[in-house]
């Protein structure tokens, strides 16, 4: 028996910490010491050390909370790490959010008030092109009632070049026909007309859908009308943008954004909150005043409705301009070197092997598909990669050409002593 393993709690004292108290009450003491026979073989194991059991075990539990995630992968918005990161206001919003809120409550008459009227006002200060705006759970929601409200028994027309799936399997053209509508496909993959669209409007079609290739680019013979030539089909026509750019991003010129396409003559627009505007997840709705207001009078918008605490996050970001996702994608890549050499000269003096190596960093399913964003990384052995991800903060990295790659791109400046004791800690 090492030295550190003769240091592991045993089983009665961890059962009789304070802090496991609660679970014990809560789901009985058996399965507690379950949660505690497999964190003192984890520090048997040598992946975490003898002091850390006690808290392995509260993670471990439900309600312990998620892991927090370093994100070195160079992915800036990464759907499995939680998309983006949200700013220190929008964090201190959801604090001062989760008692009781005048979330749906006018203090100054005592009567009930418009729902997160304050996030829905500073959606509306954002966007001035768009007459009302409205919020749901996330962009798919925005889409499922957008099909139902407007198009449930009728035909959504859309270019065949633009039936997305989003991720894990999930695909808009299903998430659409699972309302009750119909797809009236247009076009083919890589070419679509406004003949095209023209010729399948008849008296059975609820909307024309234009959707934003978010996450792939058809390159080559291709061609799909823009939104300003999709207007005046008589139909109304709905843009999902995706990727939640209010306003157009010049780091990003083939981003589409809420503004120019509601300028251009969409009738309404979705997005997604969680992706280049940074905030918490929701689906936002922008557009004319009565297609808003019908679909947030349908019945199944109150199934859809944004909880107190998304509110608070998104008004947080929509009125500071700063967000780590922003930060992220306009980092200087010559200061992202230098964090990299710095970096690497620190765990040289602690005798950890590394390389400041320039990479290429990505913005991520969330958006600008193709779009490479010249980064900085500190490149370690590959076999550092695990006890990196099970660590504490756990490190995300990328593994490429034989070794991990930690991109510093999607890393916020402030957490690099982290990164650093987590590489030391990872090689101990
Ligand atoms: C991401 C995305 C969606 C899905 O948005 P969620 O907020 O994840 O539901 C839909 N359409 C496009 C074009 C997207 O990029």
């Amino acid at each position: 028996m090492t030295d550190s393993r003769r240091h592991i709690p045993r089983t009665d004292a961890l059962l009789d910490d304070p802090r496991l108290a609660p679970f014990v009450e809560l789901m009985g003491r058996d399965r507690v010491k379950g949660a505690v026979r497999a964190a003192q073989r984890r520090a048997r194991d040598g992946e975490i050390s003898p002091a850390d059991v006690a808290d392995e075990v509260v993670r471990s539990l439900p309600g312990g909370g998620p892991r927090e995630v370093l994100n070195a992968t160079g992915v800036l918005l990464h759907t499995n790490l939680g998309r983006a990161p949200l700013s220190a206001p929008a964090l201190d919003a959801i604090r001062g959010a989760g008692g009781t809120t005048d979330v749906e409550f006018d203090l100054e008459t005592g009567r009930r008030a418009r729902r997160g009227r304050a996030a829905l006002a500073a959606l509306a200060r954002a966007v001035p092109d768009a007459e009302a705006v409205h919020l749901v759970n996330n962009n798919a929601a925005a889409l499922a009632l957008a099909a139902t409200a407007l198009a449930q028994g009728r035909e959504i027309v859309i270019s065949r070049g633009e039936l997305v799936e989003i991720g894990d399997g999930f695909r808009l053209p299903e998430l659409l026909t699972s309302t009750g509508a119909r797809l009236r496909e247009v076009g083919t993959t890589n070419r679509t007309s406004v003949a095209d669209y023209a010729g399948a409007i008849g008296p059975a079609t609820g909307f024309v859908l234009k959707v934003h290739p978010s996450n792939y680019r058809i390159e080559g013979f291709a061609a799909t009308p823009s939104v300003g030539e999709l207007t005046g089909l008589g139909v109304p026509l709905v843009a999902d943008i995706g990727s939640g750019l209010l306003t157009p991003e010049p780091l990003l010129p083939d981003e589409p954004d809420a503004a120019t396409w509601l300028r251009a003559g969409a009738d309404l627009v979705t997005a997604s909150g969680d992706k280049l505007l940074g905030g918490p997840q929701c689906g936002l709705l922008l557009g004319r005043a009565d297609v808003v207001e019908r679909l947030r009078r349908h019945p199944l918008a109150r199934a859809l409705r944004v909880d107190k605490l998304t509110l608070a996050a998104l008004e947080a970001t929509l009125t500071h301009a700063a967000n780590p996702a922003r930060e992220a994608l306009s980092a200087d890549p010559v200061v992202l070197r230098r964090r990299a050499d710095e970096l690497v000269r620190r765990l040289a003096e602690a005798g950890v092997k590394a390389e400041a190596v320039d990479a290429e960093a990505a913005v991520g399913g969330g958006g600008a598909p193709g779009v490479t964003l010249p980064s900085a990384a500190v490149a370690v052995a590959e076999a550092l990669a695990g006890p990196l991800r099970t660590g504490r903060p756990a490190v995300v990295g990328r593994v490429e050409g034989g070794r991990c790659l930690l991109d510093l791109r999607a890393v916020a400046p402030h957490r690099d002593g982290e990164l650093f004791d987590a590489v030391v800690a990872a090689c101990g």
